[in-house]
């Protein structure tokens, strides 16, 4: 066989490199909403809810009560890597907002129809815009607003037809939006969630600003996993080696669930982390004989040098500094909590 003749190189279209970057972003509608709420977070908001049409495929509407978004900027809002979090390198050093890269809106404009209402404090009314390919489509439209910012994503994946195909199929898309709100709701405990899918009475995840974060996953995830919670902490200070503070609520002997739940926040950001996953189940199986799989929400600070947020948005898997010191100490925190619950049972049993 002949060597076949050198192919000639292209540059590509900046509208395909647009494209097949934003569709590595939002992988998922559940990507979309993660991205949508963390900006509403981020604008400090004391509500968000999320409604969600077809699984968000046709509709994905997030509205908040925070800052909002100035006039001057929306010409610019949903170009790629334009931000109003960070300006320097240096800057990520310290960051405390969980967006930075500014390319969120922009990925959802190159694979979806996006409109932005938003209204900044102090004004009579809000503005409306839309958005297509990075670019607004027209002057901003005054419009009635109450306050934050309302973000609508439409036909998400109209373009890309083999995504929108397997996940027309799919019935996981609402479910794990669901599961996403959950996890926010009980860690940001003063912030209200709702979700709701469109044309349902009720929605499926309804937090109010709770007093306690007990309160927020006995609203969230029920009574039964609420009243079977036990509270741990540790922390160590030592600058050399490991230097964490933990707070955390794991379940009890009682707790019956097929598989593991584990709401993991590090530095307040979503994160999961295998090794700490299997560290906790290894020891829920080795302390309780009937081995029930755990209830786990962890919440971890760590010096913001030890955890590298630079990552790929969609990775969520984090390694941390001083890993290994940090899961032992973290072990032993939940099986000695374990092991004076469960001898303390028996004794109520007993007598
Ligand atoms: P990033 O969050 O990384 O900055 P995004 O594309 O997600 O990038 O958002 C771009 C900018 O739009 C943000 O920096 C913020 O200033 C503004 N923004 C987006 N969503 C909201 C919102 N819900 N409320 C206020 N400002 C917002
Ligand atoms: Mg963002």
């Amino acid at each position: 066989i002949p060597t076949p003749a050198a192919p000639k190189i292209q540059r590509l279209d900046e509208a395909v490199v647009n494209r097949i970057a934003a569709g590595e972003v939002l992988q998922r509608p559940v990507s979309a909403v993660k991205e949508l709420v963390e900006n509403s977070l981020d604008a400090g908001s004391t509500s968000v809810s999320v409604l969600v049409k077809d699984g968000g495929l046709k509709l994905i509407q997030v509205s908040d009560d925070g800052h909002g978004i100035r006039y001057e900027d929306l010409p610019i809002l949903c170009e790629r890597h334009t931000t109003s979090k960070l300006s320097t390198y240096e800057d990520l050093q310290t960051i405390k907002s969980m967006g930075f890269r500014g390319e969120a809106l922009a990925s959802m404009t190159y694979v979806g129809h996006v409109t932005v209402t938003t209204i900044t404090k102090g004004q009579l009314h809000g503005y409306r815009a839309t958005y297509r390919d990075g670019l607004m489509e027209h002057e901003p439209r005054p419009c009635a607003a109450v306050n934050g910012t309302q973000i609508v994503v439409e036909n998400l994946f109209y373009n890309m037809i083999a995504r929108r195909k397997t996940l027309q199929n799919s019935a996981d898309e609402y479910p794990k939006i669901v599961d996403l709100l959950s996890r926010f709701a009980i860690h940001h405990k003063n912030v209200s969630f709702s979700c709701r899918k469109h044309g349902a009475a009720r929605a499926d995840v309804h937090s109010t600003a709770a007093s306690s974060r007990l309160d927020a996953i006995r609203s969230v995830y029920g009574v039964t996993v609420a009243r079977n919670l036990m509270k741990i902490n540790t922390s160590d200070n030592d600058q050399l080696s490991s230097n964490f503070e933990m707070v955390g609520l794991i379940s009890n002997a009682n707790y019956v669930a097929k598989k593991i739940t584990m709401v993991l926040f590090i530095n307040d950001r979503l994160v999961e982390c295998g090794a700490l996953k299997r560290a906790i189940e290894i020891v829920y199986a080795a302390t309780l004989p009937k081995a029930s799989k755990p209830f786990v929400y962890m919440s971890i600070m760590l010096p913001s040098e030890h955890v590298d947020v630079n990552v790929h948005p969609t990775k969520r898997e984090v390694s941390l500094l001083n890993q290994e010191i940090i899961i032992e100490k973290i072990q032993s925190v939940i099986e000695s909590t374990l092991r004076s619950s469960n001898a303390s049972r028996t004794f109520e049993e007993q007598t």
